[in-house]
């Protein structure tokens, strides 16, 4: 790290249709944990395990992946993907409010919304309660406006072509 002062941390969403939201957060953690900024990034909706995950155990204790969300995705009131969702944005919160991260990733919270699993008004709450040095990335389709409005970095990744579309199916190493 090149100081002790505490840095000032800013809101960042990626969204879209294109590929390269979940790999973008990946590319600053890995920049953030090089110099020593605790990083963490908690996944809201994916079940399986994918190559951040052994990578991440290389780069302890600077970068922790948390896998949170169970896979499944339909917002049904008491269901296992409601509580899970709900349980991830409570781990969320309590890492931010006891100085866990520096840098926190919320990885497909954008989708969590989407599909009902959390509520865009439990978003925003967590956005009010970032502490200022916090660096907070949220990542998925269909941000809501309301969370990019309060952003202060969205980018969209725009789908132009992608392998998927010629039959390629996602591949190891690459796509997880
Ligand atoms: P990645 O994890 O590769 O950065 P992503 O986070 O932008 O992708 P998601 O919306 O989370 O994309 O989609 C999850 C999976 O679908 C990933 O394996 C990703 O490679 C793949 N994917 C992303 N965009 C597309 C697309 N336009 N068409 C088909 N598959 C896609
Ligand atoms: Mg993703």
């Amino acid at each position: 790290m090149t100081g002790k002062r505490k840095r000032v941390g800013l809101v960042h969403v990626y969204t879209g249709d294109g590929k390269g939201k979940t790999t973008a957060a990946l590319g600053l953690a890995l920049r953030a944990a090089g110099y020593g900024l605790k990083t963490v990034m908690i996944q809201f909706i994916k079940a399986t395990e994918c190559g951040e995950h052994y990578a991440a155990s290389r780069l302890q204790p600077y970068l922790r992946i948390e896998q949170i969300g169970n896979g499944f995705v339909t917002g049904e009131p008491g269901t296992p993907a409601v509580r899970h969702a709900a349980h991830a944005l409570w781990t969320a919160r309590s890492i931010m409010v006891s100085d866990g991260a520096d840098v926190l990733i919320l990885d497909e919270i954008n989708c969590a919304v989407a599909c009902g699993l959390i509520g865009v008004s439990d978003v925003i709450a967590l956005l009010e309660a970032r502490p200022a040095h916090v660096e907070l990335v949220l990542t998925g389709r269909g941000a809501p406006a309301e969370v990019c409005e309060r952003a202060d970095l969205v980018t969209e990744m725009k789908a132009r072509k992608h392998p998927y579309q010629q039959g390629v199916l996602a591949r190891e190493g690459i796509d997880f």
